[in-house]
């Protein structure tokens, strides 16, 4: 089947110029070869005129084999005055050995007179030059005209001239790149498809996210005659960043209704975004689309009351499409079929008639006007539930417990003894920590760890205290909500009191309860 829009991937250039990502020679690596099996057209590695990072990122890739993708090298048009076998960026950009070199050139006037201070003859021959020796060298030349869009409002004959010179010299595509980010989607539709009137090479699309539209451009580019768009894996990029590819690839495969990667390739869409984030070091955004966790969660109880009829009627798509999943998010606007929901995706068997739910929903509606919140504390959720459900006893209790805290020369010390009582059994354990909750954590889970040794798998990965106001007027409450992972799966549990060292213990203990009795 024939591809109708190329993705070009630019995470590893115009992705790592956002603030506070930083990818090393092997998290590129790990990355281009993620992107490889997902399945998207062109990989772009990096600049290697202008850092050494990533031309050891291209002397390693060398090596590898790309199943899919096809590597490219970034890099400028020659500079002015010199030949362009003289450049020592561009013979960097011979010597990175990929198959594709994308190169940059200028569209404005604006920015050739007053930036590169070159005329406007000098730009055209800078373009032409560059395009036409790395033709000569065997390369396939995807050319991406900075300012585009601004350039062509201010005069759109000289763009035009600019474009034409890179057709004339052989490049593959000219991409129209909304550098500033700032313009609007009919600016975007309208120029592109001018430009797609006036060249015979193929079009392409880069934008970025300034005013919030980088997709919409994208989309407006593409309808507009474009045949490759251009972005990065969470919209990663300078300042708010480029137009994002986990928005883009869903809305041109089950929106527009065009090919672009493989069809199976889309259900790995959110694992493909939350790798990237991992290996950035980022947290995953909750509010991304189609990807992030709340894309396709539901609170109000009327809305999950019509979900659980007809997904349809509240959803825009399957949310396996895109690998992601339906989350039905508890609040005190929770009505029943919430409750039921949730109860089920958390693996009880109930259903709208069974008779302990009255019981569950007051229990809930209780607590959350204590201040306990379950949105993000599932594991305490699922173990309030079981409790009503099922009667059980608790897999140990906490007898006593005592932190203290010392200050001895420039260090301070953290000491937490607990005392856990698990059937007739007691354990007594003592432990130091970086602070109390480190502490209590860790004579809890030691002191637990005789009986369940399972538990020494369980780590903290979040930690989050927030003070709420006091409806009494007299102490206000602390919770404290904790995420904690197993290494195969990951929870959250809550806790609520005055004292936050007794909220942190609660949420504690609800989360070694939890994996004490999951399965
Ligand atoms: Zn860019």
């Amino acid at each position: 089947m024939k591809t109708e829009v190329e993705i070009y991937d630019t995470t590893l250039r115009d992705g790592s110029q956002g603030e506070g990502i930083n990818f090393s020679v092997a998290d590129k690596l790990r990355i281009a070869e993620r992107i490889d099996a997902f399945g998207i057209h062109y990989v772009e590695g990096g600049f290697p005129g202008a850092n050494p990072k990533d031309i050891e990122f291209f002397q390693q890739a060398k090596r590898r084999k790309f199943k899919f993708s096809r590597l490219a090298a970034f890099g400028a048009t020659r500079r002015k005055h010199v030949a362009v076998e003289d450049d020592e960026q561009v013979r960097l950009l011979l010597e990175a050995e990929t198959p594709v070199v994308t190169i940059v050139g200028k569209t404005w006037l604006l920015h050739v007179r007053e930036v590169l201070r070159a005329t406007a003859e000098e730009n055209l021959a800078m373009i032409g030059d560059t395009v036409r020796y790395l033709k000569d060298h065997g390369k396939y030349v995807i050319y991406d005209a900075e300012h585009s869009f601004d350039g062509f409002s201010d005069e759109p004959e000289y763009a035009m001239a600019t474009w034409q010179a890179a057709e004339k010299a052989g490049a593959e595509f000219v991409v129209l790149c909304d550098t500033n980010g700032g313009r609007l989607p009919n600016e975007i539709a309208r120029i592109t498809a001018l430009a797609r009137g006036r060249l015979n090479t193929r079009i392409g699309i880069h934008t970025h996210d300034d005013i919030g539209l980088g997709v919409a451009n994208a989309l407006a580019g593409l309808e507009a005659g474009a045949v490759q768009v251009q972005g990065t894996i969470n919209g990663y990029g300078e300042r708010t960043g480029n137009c994002n590819l986990t928005s883009v690839i869903p809305n041109v495969a089950l929106k527009l209704k065009k090919t672009c990667v493989p069809p199976a390739s889309l259900a790995k869409l959110k694992e493909l975004s939350q790798f990237v984030d991992e290996i950035a070091n980022v947290r995953h955004n909750p509010r991304l689309p189609w990807v992030g966790s709340a894309a396709f969660s539901h609170k109000g109880g009327q809305h999950v009351n019509a979900v659980q009829k007809i997904a349809r009627s509240y959803e825009h798509v399957d949310p396996s499409s895109v690998g992601n999943k339906r989350t039905v998010l508890i609040s005190d606007l929770a009505g029943k079929s919430n409750i039921v929901m949730k109860a089920q995706e958390l693996g009880f068997k109930i259903n709208n008639d069974t008779p302990e739910l009255k019981s569950i929903l007051a229990r809930i509606k209780d607590l959350e006007h204590q201040g306990y919140e379950y949105e993000a504390a599932e594991g305490s959720l699922a173990l309030l539930i079981r409790k009503i459900l099922k009667h059980q006893e608790a897999p140990f209790n906490v007898v006593a417990y005592h932190v203290s805290m010392r200050r001895d020369g420039m260090e301070s010390v953290v000491e937490a003894t607990v005392k856990v009582r698990v059937g007739d059994k007691v354990a007594h354990t003592v432990a130091e920590g970086d602070g109390p909750v480190n502490a209590l954590d860790s004579a809890l889970r030691g002191a637990l760890t005789q009986f369940y040794p399972r538990v020494r798998k369980v780590r903290l990965t979040d930690y989050k205290v927030r003070i709420l106001d006091s409806a009494t007027g007299t102490a206000a409450k602390t919770r404290v909500l904790i995420q904690s992972t197993d290494g195969s799966q990951e929870w959250g549990t809550v806790g609520v009191n005055d004292n936050i060292i007794e909220a942190s213990l609660q949420a504690l203990v609800d989360s070694m309860e939890f994996t004490l009795l999951k399965k």
